[in-house]
């Protein structure tokens, strides 16, 4: 394990450089003195996506949804309560590909929701379809 992690604040976008065992004493951003982690998942777009898949150094668990899809609705409060009971071991975020369409073409997403973790700004792992709670706890973790 590293002595010292990259985490992106889900509020201004700031990378901070934090030590590991910091981790689980409720960090905060070092530029907007918010919490660096929420227990919600985080809304990413084309403006941040790349900075945050790109320079956090913990796994980001992105959901690929869209508002008019009755499965990811539904999937939604399991997806929040994994980011509640993960945190801060991965971050969890979504992607609404109706208004990010260019995010969608780019993962070449073909039905949503798919699941997709990124680990150091590579693609590890996808899984497309709703996933309950503790199935989606698991399938994160065979992966990170
Ligand atoms: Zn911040």
């Amino acid at each position: 394990m590293t002595d010292t992690l990259h985490l992106v604040c889900p509020h201004c976008d700031a990378v901070n450089r934090l030590p590991a065992a910091r981790l689980d004493d409720n960090p905060t951003c070092g530029q907007c003195r918010q919490a660096l982690f929420t227990g919600a998942p985080l809304d990413l777009t084309e403006a941040n996506f790349d900075r945050h898949i790109g320079r956090n150094e913990l796994p980001v668990v992105v959901d690929f949804w869209a508002p008019w899809c009755g499965p990811c609705r539904a999937m939604a409060p399991a997806f929040a309560q994994t980011a509640r009971e993960l945190e801060p071991a991965a971050r969890l975020a979504k992607v609404d590909t109706e208004s990010q369409q260019q995010l969608a073409a780019r993962f070449n997403i073909r039905s949503i929701p798919t699941l997709a973790i990124f680990k150091g700004g590579r693609e590890i792992a996808r899984q497309s379809g709703a996933m309950d709670a503790g199935t989606l706890k698991r399938w994160i973790k065979t992966h990170c």
